[in-house]
């Protein structure tokens, strides 16, 4: 069972942060300025904190788990190396730098691209290196899949009407997800953007939705911007 980056992303934010509700995450939140720096949205429970240079695990395996460096921020003076965004902008900037293979004299050409390329630009099957297709081409090909079923469910998130692609992600209205892929009717990311392609998945109950408004009904039962 495959999952998008997307939903490994949530699954490991939520991981490493158990204390996103304390106080010291809002203390944090607004000592760096109370809106997500990318956007400049200010809804509290979609802001986290980031590390500016990118090297937040390091941070993280130095300070046990993100709780405390939302307590390091709140309670010192010196906030320069941090800033505030939201999930939606924090998983863009993770999907900025994905770096492509670059083609190489002796390597072998990849059927799609015709690129020379060593054989770590292909996926590994058996024993090595028998792949055909490289992965920047399969990454491509997923995006394509991707972007025609986004573009059948109108391109935005259906609560706030974010329109990045990689904020973006199917979303089963009525939270019945995980109990539909243990019943082996709905796949994960790829998976069901393939079968919903080739009409043996039915739409009917999905959703597209961002990660902050996914995120908040994840934890409130409904999204933020339609609480009372
Ligand atoms: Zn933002
Ligand atoms: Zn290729
Ligand atoms: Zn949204
Ligand atoms: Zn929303």
């Amino acid at each position: 069972m495959s999952t998008t980056p997307g939903q490994e992303y949530q699954r490991r934010w939520h991981e490493s942060h158990p204390g996103y509700h304390n106080r010291h995450r809002i203390t944090a939140v607004e000592k760096l300025g109370g809106r997500c720096v990318g956007c400049g949205g200010t809804e509290s429970e979609f802001l986290s904190i980031d590390h500016i240079l990118d090297d937040g695990h390091v941070q993280r395996r130095a300070l046990k788990w993100t709780g405390s460096i939302y307590r390091n921020i709140a309670n010192t003076v010196d906030s320069g190396a941090y800033q505030v965004l939201c999930l939606n902008c924090n998983i863009e900037k993770s999907l900025v730098c994905v770096r492509r293979h670059e083609a190489v004299v002796d390597g072998k050409a990849c059927k799609s691209c015709d690129r020379l390329l060593g054989p770590s630009a292909y996926r590994k099957r058996g024993d090595g290196w028998t792949r055909t297709t490289c992965k920047d081409c399969e990454s491509d090909l997923r995006r394509d899949v991707k972007v025609k079923v986004f573009t059948a469910f109108g391109n935005v998130c259906t609560c706030c009407s974010e329109p990045r692609l990689a904020c973006l992600a199917l979303d089963h209205v009525n939270g019945d997800g995980s109990q539909l892929r243990r019943d082996r009717v709905h796949l994960n990311g790829y998976n069901l953007y393939r079968r919903i392609l080739n009409g043996s998945v039915l739409t009917v109950g999905l959703q597209l939705m961002c990660f902050n408004c996914n995120f908040s009904k994840h934890i409130g039962g409904v999204c933020v911007h339609r609480r009372p």
